[in-house]
């Protein structure tokens, strides 16, 4: 066992963490950190974000620019630097861990590598031989026109520089490429016309599987499942059922990509089940919004475990009870809503309601998540979605 001293916030002993995006998933590592007696400041790139509320100290900075971010950082001089968000300043990240003026989670490369589709997809299938949709990609209509004529349809299309499915759309025959290309154009978190052409995988259920690398070794959490809609996820619950050849065939997965990426934290390794075959999706190194979910499943939350593998704390992924998340959206769009009905979304057994405070809302933008325990997943989902839906936003 490594021998850990966390200080006391606020002295100069402090052992101090900087989240880097204080959205609802910073917000309850903040809660964890907050728990175990570390002093944390939450920087986001607007006012009062979920995690600033619960945070010692709130900044609010263009985390793409470098040179704003470098500078908060030598004026904090933080212990652990932990990104929440993929749209960050990685090279800054890279020349702090040169100058060792703090520890990246789980480091500088994974974030470059993770932020970019072209660079996780190239290690994960070029490198690691691992199984994944087929894939090409693409700088010009003519360019996805090619990579489809080799691929086929149906088949999905994605700026590599984008998440929450922006800019992501299925196409089934030569009638939508156009229109896709367009829409991929204007999805991309940069000025960055480049997208990824991949083969539609006709998954029977896809799963993220949580992965903890932690200072002894690496823990999996039981699989998640989740139900997406244009790209965003709706409903997750755990465990996913599996078959023994499909759970060994993910951990494998998991366990080489999170090793390829090293470092310590957790991971969210998205994948796709079919039968017995699994293919690599995606990564996340921080945790996942289909986690949410642990938050009442299991004995240690994602969020936890996180703080706990970046503390090089003991790891514990036990699972409690079958569970289920489902999403609150906003529903309008104005600032400083209210919600009406969340004492009724309260009264389903063994059910609780996050509001995560985000100051503005959109028609589909995540306000909150309930998240229910139950003698089993069907009955768990059932009641996450009736409490979800008793939650009305006033605009
Ligand atoms: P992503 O942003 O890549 O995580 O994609 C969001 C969601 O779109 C996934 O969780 C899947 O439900 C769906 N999706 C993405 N890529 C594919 C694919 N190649 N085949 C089938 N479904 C996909």
């Amino acid at each position: 066992m490594i021998d850990v001293r966390i200080g006391t916030p606020l002295s100069p002993s402090a052992t101090k963490v900087m989240l880097l995006g204080s959205g609802e998933l910073g917000k309850e590592v903040i809660i964890a950190f907050q728990r175990l007696g570390v002093e944390v400041i939450a920087v986001d790139r607007y006012d009062n974000a979920p995690g600033h509320q619960v945070a010692h100290r709130a900044f609010t900075i263009d985390m793409s620019d470098p040179t704003a971010l470098l500078a908060l950082i030598e004026a904090e001089r933080p212990d652990f630097v932990v990104p929440e968000i993929e749209a960050i300043a990685t090279d800054a990240l890279g020349t702090v861990e040169e100058r060792g003026l703090a520890t990246v989670i789980p480091n500088a490369r994974a974030t470059q590598l993770t932020m970019n589709r072209e660079g996780i997809r190239r290690l994960a299938a070029e490198e690691l031989g691992l199984p994944t949709s087929p894939y090409a990609f693409a700088d010009s209509l003519s360019d996805v026109q090619e990579a489809l004529s080799r691929i086929g349809f149906p088949a999905v299309i994605k700026p590599v520089m984008s998440s929450s499915g922006k800019g992501q759309s299925v196409v089934r025959s030569d009638d939508d490429v156009s229109s896709a290309w367009d829409y991929a154009l204007s999805g991309s978190r940069v000025d960055f016309g480049r997208v990824i052409v991949e083969g539609f995988v006709d998954f029977d259920y896809e799963i993220t599987l949580l992965t903890v690398r932690g200072a002894e070794g690496t823990y999996f959490c039981e699989p998640i499942g989740h139900l997406q809609q244009s790209g965003d996820y709706v409903e997750s619950w755990q465990p996913q059922p599996m078959s023994p050849t499909a759970l060994d065939g993910a951990r494998d997965v998991a366990r080489k990509v999170t090793d390829a990426l090293g470092g310590r934290g957790i991971f969210g390794v998205e994948l796709f089940v079919k039968g017995d075959e699994v293919y690599f999706s995606e990564v996340s190194p921080r945790p996942h919004d289909t986690g949410l979910v642990t938050l009442r499943t299991q004995r240690l939350s994602e969020f936890e475990l996180h703080a706990r593998a970046i503390l090089s704390l003991p790891i514990d992924t036990t699972l409690l009870f079958p569970g289920a998340s489902a999403v609150i959206y906003g529903g309008v769009d104005a600032a400083g809503i209210v919600f009406d009905g969340v004492e009724k979304a309260l009264e389903v057994p063994e059910t609780d309601v996050r509001l995560f405070g985000k100051p503005e809302s959109f028609l589909k933008r995540r306000m909150g998540v309930a998240v229910s325990t139950g003698p089993s997943v069907e009955v768990a989902r059932e009641r996450a979605r009736q409490a979800a839906g008793s939650v009305r936003p006033v605009g």
